[in-house]
């Protein structure tokens, strides 16, 4: 442990970037002195949760993938271990919308890559020019090797075939950002899919092979020597059941944010300070919160890109930092008796792609997760906006976005009988977009980047929670080694 000091640390943003900052900054260095500002009366940024009458709702974010460990880890040092949820095993079939109603997707894909053929050959989702499109992936070339970017849309056609981009994985990893996967970037989305193009020309084989590696390790055997062998891995890889891919909280994803504000020395948290301006001046900074100033040795920005850019000093920072686009998203939420529901609900829920609907997709809670929805009673959410209607979203009252989820969850699902309760949460230019280009965008940020000043949050480097985590830690480490 080095010596005391009596530096003084700045963290703006009270969301789960800024929450996770903090608290490491305080465990490398609890003698310093550590200020967490938020603008809002409250902490959690895109992450509300709302406990009632037997119902855990969550308003935005309700999991997190369990393949990136950061999270999760962040969770276990918390002491949430005997707190982490995953998806009910019984109730992971996901639908699609198609033609007026609701289709399952076909069994056995992988972040919207298909492993199996039999349920593929079944579906009434793809036509047959596509499915022999789909099925023929592996003897496609891997294109691309220059490095340049590419968006999600041209990547998957490229691999699945125009139907297999637009009608199964699209939806799925555009839904992620509630974007348009035309100016969605692949480099910065899901560089995990490329690589797997790179590694095994194949992202049908590539998924398998992760697949047989991950229970592989598990059994704790060796990689077989023989193509045979391999080859007989693969297909088992294939018809083995997986685990859930995300994780969750029993009492809904405020128990993260709650646990990190509980972790930090009192006073640290200021709720309804805005941070209104900064300036350096030499070695340290200077900042503004409305008509009080606050000097520190260092600032760490976890509000969003476009609040970052009207604070950091150099317009170059700035300009890069106004251009990421944020999309406006809301979510309604409205439970039932299940009697008045006339669909079995026997999945997580389902997706829309572009053409099949107004919303973007819809979740069944009680059927995807325990502790969440009491005995006898039906939690719906409808997730809206995004690439599809954001600004219309901004305009509609809760009155009219209620209207519209429900005539679009009805229309798709069948009879759902009048509603106890409903509620409408809001995301105003909340969905940070990596389009084209916004790799290079991070690099000119890195390259354009101050000393004592650290960008972090969804707007960078990934928008998921474990993404949000781990830029935080390696904000906070930086602090740290630039002021030790
Ligand atoms: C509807 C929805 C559903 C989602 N679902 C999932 C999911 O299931 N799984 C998943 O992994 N991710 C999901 N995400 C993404 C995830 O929620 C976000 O990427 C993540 O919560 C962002 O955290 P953050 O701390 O970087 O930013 P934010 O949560 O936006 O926090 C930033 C904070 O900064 C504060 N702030 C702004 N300006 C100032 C200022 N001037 N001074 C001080 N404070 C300021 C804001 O009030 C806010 O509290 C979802 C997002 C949305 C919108």
């Amino acid at each position: 442990m080095s010596e005391p000091s009596h530096k003084h640390v700045v963290v703006v943003g009270g969301g789960v970037t800024g929450l996770t900052a903090a608290y490491r900054i305080h465990k490398l260095r609890p003698d310093w002195k550590l200020t967490l500002l938020e603008s809002r009366d409250r902490l959690g940024g895109n992450i509300i949760t709302v406990r009632e009458k037997g119902f855990v709702v969550d308003g935005g974010p309700d999991s997190f993938v369990r393949t990136k460990p950061a999270a999760v880890t962040l969770a276990r040092e918390l002491g949430l271990e005997d707190q982490l949820i995953s998806t009910r095993p019984e109730g992971r079939k996901v639908y699609l919308a198609h033609a007026g109603h609701l289709e399952p997707m076909p069994e056995g894909m992988a972040l919207g890559v298909p492993t199996r053929p039999g349920p593929l050959v079944r579906s009434r989702l793809l036509g047959w020019p596509a499915k022999l499109r789909l099925f023929s992936e592996p003897f496609w070339p891997a294109g691309k090797a220059n490095g340049q970017d590419e968006s999600i849309y041209d990547f998957l056609s490229r691999r699945l075939g125009d139907a297999g981009a637009e009608k199964l994985a699209g939806p799925l990893l555009g839904g992620i950002y509630a974007g348009d996967i035309r100016k969605l970037s692949m480099r910065a989305t899901f560089p995990q899919l490329i690589e797997l193009e790179k590694k095994h020309r194949s992202l049908v084989v590539g998924t398998l092979a992760m697949r047989a590696e991950g229970r592989r390790r598990v059994k704790g055997e060796s990689a077989p020597a023989s193509r045979l062998a391999r080859a007989r891995q693969l297909i088992e890889a294939a018809w083995g059941t997986s685990e859930s891919p995300f994780y969750s909280f029993k009492g809904g994803m405020l128990s993260l944010i709650e646990a990190l504000a509980e972790a930090l020395p009192p006073g640290t948290v200021q709720l309804d300070m805005a941070l209104d301006g900064l300036r350096r001046d030499g070695d340290r900074w200077q900042l503004v919160v409305g008509d009080q100033k606050l000097e520190a040795d260092a600032v760490v920005l976890a509000c969003p890109a476009r609040v970052a850019a009207k604070l950091v000093p150099g317009e170059a920072l700035s300009r890069d930092l106004r251009a990421i686009e944020y999309l406006s998203t809301a979510t309604v939420f409205f439970a039932f008796d299940r009697s008045t529901v006339s669909h079995p609900l026997d999945g997580v829920g389902f997706v829309v792609p572009p053409g099949e609907g107004e919303i973007l997709a819809g979740t069944f809670i009680n059927s995807k997760w325990a502790h969440r929805v009491p005995e006898g009673k039906v939690l719906l959410r409808a997730f809206l906006g995004g690439a599809r209607g954001g600004d219309l979203v901004e305009q509609q009252t809760d009155e009219q976005l209620t209207q519209r989820a429900f005539n679009e969850l009805e229309r798709l699902m069948g009879r759902l009988g009048e509603p106890e309760w409903t509620r409408v949460f809001r995301y105003p230019k909340s969905n940070p977009q990596p389009h084209l280009g916004h790799k290079e965008r991070l690099g000119r940020l890195r390259a354009n980047g101050v000393p004592r000043l650290e960008l972090a949050g969804a707007a960078y480097d990934g928008v998921g929670i474990p993404d949000c985590v781990a830029q935080a830690e390696r904000a906070a480490e930086a602090i740290v080694r630039q002021l030790a």
